[in-house]
């Protein structure tokens, strides 16, 4: 209760984290002129190509954000995961995450944070401070914690996220959206600025993702209807973070960051399909409603994106692999899974299949995929059932990439390059701007 009396250590720290926008992108139109702003920050500052995570989900990379964590250790493996023991799936939540974030730590160390729409921050954390959830609230009553500020958003008529269903009705329809969620966040984002005591403040653009989802392809042809409306909108968020920079002054620690990096979608790859093609694969009727239909003489089968599990005996429903066939089990799922070739051109689809013990590691190990499919870009992998290997994309024209996230600070040098920089180096690099101490089990590493 004497807090005031000390003196404050450590530097204040701002981030805006815009999701899903690729490094590439970004450099590319700072050269043609189009980022006014983005392009002053290059100036004062270092940005980077950085890396995600695998497998490439935006709930798996901003957990380790926050948690400067692998997923074994946070225990958020993709969009959605499957129950312990079952086929059945469900969306993982702040509740399924093992770990402490960087707010929960910089609270109890007296540090004033203010968070807003960070992925997998719902249901709302306690901290020393204000904590506003992401996507995966529904209900704004119960989106933020204190309660009080649920019902001052309320008011405001801020809109959690943008409804991605619209974009599949009426791709015009979807802009307004789109554009109208952005204001809502700027507008909160302002009023909490001015509000609000804070050493920690970060607001999370979710809207960049969902642009980027259905317009990507569009700007990447040229459409002359939705390039530039594509355009006006990351116009309007590069003004966004101008002006932010300029209203937080100099003396602020300032971070732009992504998850993950964008490209078009080439096709649709139900990886399951191509496994029952292959023999490794089997369901109890034709055409499988899900999962839970799995015949118990399958080797392993496939999770969205690219997560394969081997139907390990006393671990699957209808698990029939012994553990001594295990990793026989498994070089025969990557052998298949590796020789996945374009149809007409004979073109690999898949770029790498990792075994998980050589990107996880933490008391969650158990719960990962046995391997996890990288595609080439374009190739965008799916966990249906029921559908042909090779689909037809439809609305959704655009995929997250892997090695193409980006990362700017202001007035500093990153001391990492491109190949180990990777998202879970922010959470021990600003705890130590703001001097808190960094926990020893953070797998990142801080970048000066
Ligand atoms: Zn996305």
């Amino acid at each position: 209760m004497f807090n005031f009396l000390k003196k404050k250590n450590g530097s204040r720290v701002f981030v805006v984290s815009i999701d899903g926008v690729p490094y590439s992108f970004m450099k590319e139109q700072i050269e043609l002129g189009r980022f006014p702003n983005f392009k002053r920050f290059l100036d004062n500052g270092d940005v980077k190509r950085m890396n995600s995570v695998q497998p490439v989900i935006s709930s798996v990379a901003w957990s380790s954000f926050m948690t400067g964590k692998n997923p074994a250790k946070h225990n958020i493996f993709g969009f959605v995961d499957q129950k312990p023991g079952s086929h059945d799936v469900y969306i993982p939540t702040a509740v399924n995450m093992t770990s402490d974030t960087i707010w929960e730590i910089m609270s109890r160390a007296g540090k004033k944070v203010f968070v807003m729409n960070v992925p997998v921050t719902y249901p709302p954390r306690h901290v020393n401070g204000v904590m506003i959830g992401c996507f995966l609230c529904t209900q704004i009553e119960k989106i933020a914690s204190p309660s009080s500020v649920s019902d001052e958003l309320k008011k405001m008529g801020y809109k959690i996220d943008a409804d991605a269903w619209i974009a599949r009705e009426n791709l015009d329809q979807f802009l307004v959206e789109v554009n109208t969620t952005l204001e809502k966040r700027v507008e909160a984002m302002f009023h909490y600025l001015e509000k609000e005591e804070w050493d920690y403040f970060h607001t999370h653009i979710m809207e960049t993702d969902r642009i980027n989802h259905f317009f990507w392809e569009h700007m990447e042809r040229d459409n002359p209807k939705y390039a530039k409306a594509f355009f006006d909108f990351y116009v309007r968020v590069d003004e966004v973070l101008g002006e932010v920079e300029q209203k937080i002054g100099d003396d602020v620690e300032f971070i732009v960051l992504s998850d993950h990096g964008f490209c078009t979608i080439k096709k649709e790859i139900y990886l399951n399909n191509y496994l029952v093609d292959a023999g490794l694969l089997k369901f109890n009727s034709s055409p499988p409603k899900d999962l839970n239909d799995i015949h118990p003489e399958s080797i392993g089968y496939s999770l969205i994106p690219g997560r394969v599990f081997v139907n390990l005996e006393g671990r699957e429903p209808q698990g029939s692999v012994p553990l001594d066939k295990y990793e026989d089990a498994r070089e025969k799922l990557a052998d298949v899974l590796v020789n996945l070739k374009e149809h007409d051109t004979g073109e690999p689809l898949i770029r790498e299949v990792i075994k998980r013990e050589d990107i996880y590691e933490g008391q969650n190990f158990d719960s990962a995929a046995d391997l996890i499919a990288v595609p080439h870009d374009g190739y965008d992998l799916k966990g249906n059932v029921n559908k042909e290997v090779f689909g037809e994309k439809g609305p959704l024209v655009g995929m997250h990439t892997f090695e193409d996230s980006l990362l700017y600070i202001r007035n500093r040098e990153i001391h990492k390059d491109r190949t180990d920089l990777w998202v879970g180096d922010l959470a021990p690099s600003i705890l130590k701007l703001m001097d808190v101490p960094v926990p020893t089990d953070m797998d990142g590493v801080a970048v000066f």
